[in-house]
């Protein structure tokens, strides 16, 4: 693909990124579609570290994350996109038209990109973390928090922001008992937020603790926590722990040539996908710090490519 110029590339592979390359394709603008090889997760984005997605529409009895992934790509290149399974290392975005660098050195350039990279939720760096992940443990609880395994089980939520208050109270339809797990004595989370957590019947706020182990054969049963003031330790029996410990937006392959956030979410146009470079849009959670679904990527990734299309319209 050495020196190609083509009209749209996308990268990422995610929701946001294959609706793009759906909407793209059937615009005839024959996306080129990096999905990624190593870098920000495996190809599919987070879904595919997702057990069954139940609120997904469309899929009455829910849809498995890696099948949501599979059907979406199968989708796109039916629609005629070019799937190149390679990390991109940096997005040109300073010249126009736009180079895309990648791990083989194999380049191409673009007329418009849209970035479609995700976030990666923030985790415990924790050996027991790992072995259990999936299995009990997870970083997205209106995703896997509605599971049976999670009926009427104690549950834990790790983190103080309001991410954390969102998926404790979100829980507290499921579990018998939420914790929430707490480095400070005081929550991140906004004032109401934090009123609706410490008022919540079911919500127990363990503060000044923070994880030190993992505990489970086949599945997480227990949580070892460490109070950080005394150094004493406890356990609690737990049949699913959430973090809520931030989100990382995938941006390092633009090296800084995009406007973002003070969060470092790419900077978009209200109700758009526009960046602050012309012909580039960004779409999924790597410009959205607040809804994070796979539904309202997959809404962004449309909207970018109608974008695209628009702006490719219009070029002299
Ligand atoms: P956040 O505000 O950065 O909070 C992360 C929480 O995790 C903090 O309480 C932090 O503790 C804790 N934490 C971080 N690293 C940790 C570690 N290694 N071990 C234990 N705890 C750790 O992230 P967020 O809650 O995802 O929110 C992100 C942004 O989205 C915020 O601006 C938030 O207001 C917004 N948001 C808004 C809503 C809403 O309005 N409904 C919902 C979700 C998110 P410390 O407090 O000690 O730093």
């Amino acid at each position: 693909m050495a020196e190609e110029v083509v009209d749209v590339v996308i990268v990422g592979s995610g929701p946001a990124g294959l609706t793009a390359a759906i909407y793209a394709s059937r615009a005839n603008l024959n996306p080129v579609l990096y999905e990624g090889f190593q870098s920000g997760g495996m190809p599919g984005g987070q879904l595919m570290t997702t057990g069954k997605v139940e609120n997904f529409p469309g899929f009455p009895e829910g849809i498995d994350g890696q099948m949501l992934m599979t059907n979406m790509r199968e989708q796109a290149v039916r629609l005629g996109t070019r799937m190149v399974m390679e990390d991109v290392e940096e997005v040109k975005v300073g010249a126009w038209p736009f180079r895309i660098i990648t791990t083989s050195e194999e380049c191409c350039e673009a007329r418009s990109v849209i970035i479609a990279t995700g976030a990666t939720a923030n985790r415990l760096p924790l050996d027991s973390e790992q072995r259990l992940w999936g299995k009990g443990v997870s970083a997205c609880a209106v995703c896997d928090g509605a599971l049976p395994v999670f009926r009427n089980r104690p549950l834990a939520v790790i983190g103080g922001g309001d991410s954390a208050v969102e998926e404790a109270v979100h829980l507290t339809q499921f579990g018998s008992k939420i914790y929430m797990i707490h480095r400070r004595d005081e929550l991140r989370a906004s004032k109401i937020m934090q009123k609706r957590a410490i008022e919540h019947p079911k919500i127990e706020i363990l503060w000044n603790k923070i994880v030190d182990e993992f505990l489970g054969d086949e599945r997480l049963e227990m949580l070892r926590l460490r109070d950080v003031q005394t150094g004493e330790g406890s356990e609690i029996e737990v049949a699913g722990a959430f973090e809520a410990i931030g989100h990382t937006p995938n941006t390092s392959i633009l090296k800084g040539g995009l406007e973002t956030t003070e969060m470092g979410y790419i900077l978009t146009q209200p109700f758009s996908t526009a960046t602050s470079v012309p012909g580039v849009f960004a779409a999924g959670d790597v410009q959205d710090s607040k809804y994070r679904q796979a539904i309202t990527a997959a809404g962004s990734g449309c909207m970018a490519a109608m974008e695209a299309e628009k702006w490719l319209a219009e070029l002299p």
